[in-house]
């Protein structure tokens, strides 16, 4: 049984079915990490291409604004500080420098994390206490960006847009080796990202094209090999299991048939729906020889091969015939018991002896020996059942031939 299971493992159809799994799963995985890959790396550079004008952005209001922004602490050092006064004159002015930057908000930390200036007024003045992001950025004086998806901003004229791919970025403010704060800016990357994402699928979609266009030139050639291999491999058991002249069973694959119905037997009267019998006949041509010596050894395989289609006419589907020797065959009738096994016998013989052999153009006559038995159960040697049958055979001939001898 294992044997079968390997076979069944390394057959040409099994090893193609792990190809083709093999080939969709190596698909699906090339397409994933492509993909993803890919996606990464072009976000990654929109993040910091963004970050790169943000920070630009924000150093030029510093530049520009610094007067405003910037003002002195009573000990003296910088700070970020807009007074109420100037806050309306900024306000407009950065509303104007910012138009043309996909700029949708900016607010502008200072040391205490309170929002001293914001594009957005309602927010001016509140406390941003929580915020890591805020936090690392004025210890590190490193910016930070990240990209997030916004339902819903309002841009610098008020109007709202939808679904905003912004980039977030905090630039931090340095007066020497002081951090005295940190902007915040919104830049709107929705158009920038909404190219990566087409082009992303693009790829795919070529990628996936170019595999399958490559695994299935691979894939084709090889189910024909395959289908080819499987018929080479159906003829091969047929010739392994047939006799060439009669096209019979030979007798190495009936006794691998016979081994079967054992099995079968065994399995059957174990579950004890029914005890089964098999029946077994043993055939010789009677006079072959003199066969042979008046129409040569040609005319005798004519014989031959002519009495094996009639015997094999005379038997159900499941029953197993096969050419056992020279003009000698074996009947394997499963489920048949003695009297029955006659039964068929008889019927060979008729058909064996009531219709004159055409040999080469002469009609001649033929007749059979039959010996018949049947198996006692399935722990019974095939041998002693096959002697049984032999010793009705002996007995036919002894009998003086053209007849069937059941034997018990
Ligand atoms: P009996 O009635 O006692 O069976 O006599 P018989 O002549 O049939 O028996 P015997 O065993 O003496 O002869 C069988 C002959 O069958 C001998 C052998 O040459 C011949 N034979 C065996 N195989 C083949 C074959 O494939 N083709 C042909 N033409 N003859 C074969
Ligand atoms: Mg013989
Ligand atoms: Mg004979």
């Amino acid at each position: 049984m294992d044997d079968r299971k390997d076979l069944q493992e390394a057959s040409p159809r099994g090893l193609l079915r792990r190809f083709a799994l093999l080939s969709a799963v190596s698909v699906a995985a090339i397409l994933v990490l492509v993909g993803v890959g890919v996606h990464e790396i072009d976000r990654n550079q929109l993040i910091e291409s963004a970050q790169g004008n943000a920070t630009a952005v924000a150093q030029a209001i510093l530049a520009q604004e610094r007067h405003v922004l910037v003002g002195k602490a009573p000990d003296g050092a910088d700070r970020i500080a807009v007074a109420k006064t100037d806050a309306a004159g900024l306000d407009a002015r950065l509303r104007n420098f910012l138009g043309p930057f996909g700029i949708v908000k900016i607010k502008v930390y200072d040391a205490t994390r309170t929002i001293a200036y914001s594009t957005d007024p309602a927010i001016v003045g509140k406390l941003d206490a929580n915020n890591p992001k805020l936090e690392r950025v004025l210890l590190s004086g490193a910016p930070d960006s990240q990209l997030v998806k916004k339902e819903k901003v309002a841009d610098l004229h008020g109007q709202h847009r939808f679904l905003v791919d912004v980039v977030e970025t905090y630039v931090p403010v340095r007066v020497g080796e002081d951090i005295i704060g940190s902007f915040e800016v919104y830049l709107d990357v929705s158009p920038a990202y909404e190219r990566i994402v087409t082009a992303v699928r693009l790829s795919l979609v070529v990628l996936l094209t170019v595999l399958v266009i490559a695994f299935a030139a691979l894939y084709v050639p090889m189910h024909q090999g395959t289908s080819r291999l499987e018929q080479v491999q159906v003829r091969l058991r047929e010739l392994a299991s047939t006799d060439i002249l009669t096209g019979l069973f030979n007798r190495r694959h009936l006794f691998a048939r016979i081994g079967e119905e054992y099995r079968r037997m065994g399995r059957e009267s174990r579950r004890a729906t029914r005890v089964d019998r098999i029946g077994f006949v043993m055939i010789d041509i009677d006079h072959f020889k003199s066969i042979n010596d008046n129409h040569g050894h040609l005319g005798g395989d004519e014989v031959l091969r002519e009495a094996s289609r009639r015997l094999k006419a005379c038997l159900r589907t499941y029953d197993v015939i096969g050419r056992y020797g020279g003009e000698e065959f074996l009947v394997v009738l499963p489920q048949t018991d003695l009297a029955s096994a006659g039964l068929v016998a008889e019927r060979m013989r008729l058909a064996i002896r009531e219709t004159p052999f055409d040999v080469e153009g002469q009609a001649i006559r033929v007749t059979a020996s039959f010996g018949a038995a049947q198996s006692e159960d399935a722990a019974e040697d095939v041998e002693k059942v096959l002697r049984r049958a032999d010793d009705g055979l002996y007995r036919a001939k002894e009998g003086g031939r053209d007849r069937v001898v059941t034997v018990a």
